[in-house]
C-alpha cells in the first residue's frame, strides 16, 4: 500500500499555522471540498485561510479518482475547523453533533483549539454526491495508515464542529467509508463485528449477477458477482441483511459479502466434498489482521 507520509509534497503551500507537537493527535476530520483539484485550490491562500493535512482528489486532468495529495505535514496546525463557532449541540438524528466530539477530544473540547489535536482531509466533490469508489477506498487507506500512527484517533466530520454546512454529508457513500474506518464518533469500535454464526458447510447459493460484493456487512463494496453465480454460503450476519459468500476477487478465492435479498436458493451442496471450513477461517483471519474485526460465532 501507499504510504502517504513518505511521499513528496507536490501542493506544499496549504496554509501552515504552525507546530502541532505540543498537543496529542485525537481524531481525524472529514471535510467535502465543493469542488475538485482541492490541492491546488489551497494552495492558493483561500478565503478564510482553510487548509488541511491531505486532500482525496477526484478525476480531473491533473489527478487520478482517488489520488491522496499530501499539502501539510502532519506535526503542522491545519486550519479547517473555525475555532470560534464550535457547536454545543447535536442535529436532530444524532449522526453528527457535539456529542460525537466531545468523544473524541475528551477533556481538551471544547476549549482548545481542535486543529491543535486533528489531522484534516478535504475530499474532492461535493457534500450533496458524496465519495466516489475510488475516493472511498482511498479515505479507508488513509485512515488505516494514519489509525497505525496515531492509536488515539476516531473519525469525524466538519460538521460535528459546526452546523453551518452540511460538510461532509450523509451519502450512502461517505456513510460506507465511516463504517468501514469503524463508525463515525461517538458509534466509532475498533472492532468491527460481523458474525458467522448460521454457518453451516456444504450448502450452496445462487447470487444475483451483478450484485455487489462488500469487504464486511455495511462496508465498502469490492466487486460485484460475475459467473458463476452458484456460491457457497456460509450464513449472514447479525442483522441478516447480509450473506457471506465464496468469491474469487484478483484471482484469489476468499470470501465477500453480498445482501441477503441477492441470494437465493440456498441448498445442500450436490457434492459431499464441497466443505467451507477454510474458508471461513481465511475470513476470520482476513478480517481480524485487515480491519481489526472479530467474527464471532
Ligand atoms: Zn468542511
Amino acid at each position: 500500500m501507499t504510504r502517504f507520509v513518505d511521499q513528496a509534497i507536490p501542493y506544499p503551500a496549504a496554509k501552515d499555522y504552525g507546530s502541532r507537537s505540543k498537543w496529542p493527535t485525537l481524531a481525524v476530520v472529514w471535510h467535502m471540498g465543493e469542488g475538485k483539484n482541492v490541492a491546488q485550490y489551497l494552495s492558493r491562500d483561500p478565503l478564510r485561510g482553510v487548509s488541511v493535512h491531505y486532500t482525496v482528489e477526484q478525476e480531473t486532468d491533473h489527478w487520478q479518482d482517488g489520488e491522496v495529495v499530501r499539502c501539510l505535514p502532519e506535526d503542522r496546525i491545519s486550519g479547517s475547523i473555525n475555532p470560534r463557532t464550535i457547536r454545543r449541540g447535536d442535529d436532530p438524528d444524532g449522526y453528527y453533533g457535539a456529542s460525537h466530539a466531545k468523544a473524541a477530544l475528551g477533556s481538551w473540547w471544547p476549549e482548545t483549539s481542535p486543529n491543535c489535536l486533528v489531522i484534516s482531509v478535504e475530499v474532492a466533490g461535493f457534500a450533496k454526491d458524496g465519495p466516489t469508489e475510488a475516493q472511498q477506498r482511498s479515505m479507508v487507506a488513509l485512515w488505516d495508515e494514519l489509525k497505525a500512527r496515531y492509536s488515539k484517533v476516531i473519525p469525524l466530520g466538519h460538521r460535528d464542529w459546526q452546523e453551518v454546512k452540511a460538510c461532509p454529508g450523509r451519502t450512502a457513500g461517505m456513510k460506507a467509508a465511516f463504517a468501514a474506518m469503524g463508525g463515525h464518533g461517538a458509534s466509532y469500535s475498533e472492532v468491527r463485528d460481523v458474525s458467522t454464526r448460521d454457518y453451516a458447510s456444504g450448502r450452496i447459493c445462487t447470487a444475483r449477477d451483478g450484485s455487489k460484493l462488500f469487504d464486511y456487512p455495511g462496508g465498502l463494496s469490492i466487486g460485484t458477482v460475475d459467473p458463476p453465480r452458484e456460491r457457497d454460503y456460509l450464513g449472514v450476519d447479525r442483522s441478516g441483511e447480509y450473506a457471506l459468500v465464496s468469491s474469487e476477487l484478483d484471482g484469489k478465492r476468499r470470501t465477500a459479502w453480498v445482501r441477503a435479498k441477492a441470494v437465493s436458493d440456498i441448498r445442500t451442496a450436490p457434492f459431499p466434498s464441497l466443505d467451507c471450513t477454510d474458508a471461513v477461517a481465511a475470513e476470520r483471519e482476513r478480517i481480524a489482521t485487515a480491519v481489526l474485526a472479530v467474527i464471532r460465532d
